[in-house]
C-alpha cells in the first residue's frame, strides 16, 4: 500500500467517523437539551472537527497555501455571513473567520486544500 493510498484511506475513515460522531453527539445532546439544541451542537462540533482535521492534515501531509478555498453548499440556504466567503482563498477567509468553518451556528461550509487535492 502506498503512502497516497494510506492517506486516502485515512480521509475516508475520518469522514465516516465524523458522520458516526455527529449521530452519536446529536443523540446524547438531544436527550439532555432537546432536538434543536442537539442538532446545533452536533453540527457545530462536527464542522469544527472537520476543519481542525483538515488544518492538521494539510500541515502534516501538504502545505497550507493561498489557494486553500472556502466553499458554501451553494444552495438557497447559504446565509449572508458565508455567501461572501464562497470561493475566497486563505488570506481572505482567515481575515474574516481565522479558525475556518463554522462561521456561525449551523454553518455547512468547508475548505478545499490545494496541496491535498481533496475536500475536507
Ligand atoms: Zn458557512
Amino acid at each position: 500500500m502506498t503512502n497516497d493510498h494510506r492517506r486516502d484511506n485515512s480521509f475516508l475513515l475520518i469522514t465516516l467517523r465524523s458522520c458516526q460522531i455527529r449521530v452519536e453527539v446529536a443523540a446524547l445532546v438531544k436527550r439532555l437539551f432537546g432536538s434543536t439544541r442537539a442538532e446545533l451542537v452536533a453540527a457545530d462540533a462536527v464542522t469544527t472537527a472537520q476543519t481542525q482535521a483538515g488544518e492538521w492534515t494539510v500541515n502534516q501531509y501538504g502545505t497550507p497555501t493561498e489557494n486553500d478555498t472556502w466553499h458554501t453548499r451553494a444552495d438557497e440556504r447559504v446565509c449572508p455571513i458565508c455567501e461572501p466567503l464562497d470561493g475566497t482563498t486563505r488570506s481572505v477567509w482567515v481575515s474574516e473567520v481565522p479558525s475556518g468553518p463554522p462561521a456561525h451556528p449551523f454553518c455547512r461550509c468547508s475548505i478545499t486544500y490545494s496541496s491535498l487535492e481533496i475536500q475536507i
